[in-house]
């Protein structure tokens, strides 16, 4: 079992409202959306692809991100 630390990743689709939750760890969050300041994600029950700025989606990672740089 991994003790590594989880984010929780939290939007709404635009279009139909469907919220969606995911968490993921540090390399998780970096292989699936890089360094960009937005998230790129696809609605599960409608299929839209929307983007949302990594402050809101996930004010923690936001944070540390931020942080980690030098
Ligand atoms: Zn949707």
């Amino acid at each position: 079992m991994s003790s590594q630390k989880r984010y929780r990743i939290e939007a709404a689709c635009p279009q139909c409202g469907c919220s969606s939750v995911s968490h993921l760890t540090k390399e998780e969050i970096r292989k699936r959306f890089g360094d960009v300041p937005n998230v790129e994600l696809e609605c599960s029950a409608c299929m839209l692809k929307y983007s949302k700025p990594m402050k809101e989606a996930c004010p923690e990672w936001d944070k540390e991100c931020r942080m980690q740089e030098d």
